[in-house]
């Protein structure tokens, strides 16, 4: 019915929806503290400029605005939301043997590296592992982070 491309009904929707998948990923991570909500906002009033412009695009804006966010919170915070599969678990393999081709210090050595929102224009978007090229999960689904510092003993809610 309506193709009018300058008022799509769905974009609010739309917005609303990336906003609460986006906070839900932050305070899985434990980082939706005030400021960095309204890094969510800034996002989310750009990307609603930009639906404006491109109405083909509101598919796109939960992982646009993950990206956005991730990007800002690199700026002033660090790195987010961190891989849960290299994060220097002890586990199975020794994480050592994955660096085939250091691409210039993507991630810190030693340290956990950020997930990647894939595809980076696209729909259904969803966090992955870049160096395992493995997918995380869905954006807005991610796994609360333990606190580092528990008792390290059953964490398992
Ligand atoms: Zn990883």
């Amino acid at each position: 019915m309506d193709d009018s491309p300058t008022h799509g009904p769905s974009l609010e929707p739309a917005l609303h929806a990336a906003r609460a998948l986006v906070l839900a990923d932050l305070a899985a991570g434990d980082v939706a503290r005030a400021d960095v909500v309204s890094l969510v906002e800034d996002s989310v009033s750009h990307r609603r400029w930009w639906v404006e412009q491109w109405p083909e695009g509101v598919a796109y804006v939960t992982g646009l605005i993950a990206q956005d966010v991730q990007d800002a919170l690199l700026e002033r915070y660090g790195r987010w939301p961190l891989c849960p599969l290299c994060d220097g678990v002890p586990d199975v393999r020794s994480a050592r043997d994955v660096t085939d081709d250091a691409d210039d210090a993507d991630g810190e050595e030693g340290g956990p590296h950020a997930l990647e929102v894939e595809p980076e224009l696209g729909e259904d978007p969803h966090w992955i592992c870049g160096k395992k090229g493995v997918v995380v999960a869905p954006v807005g689904s991610l796994a609360p982070q333990k606190p580092a510092g528990g008792p390290g003993g059953t964490g398992l809610l």
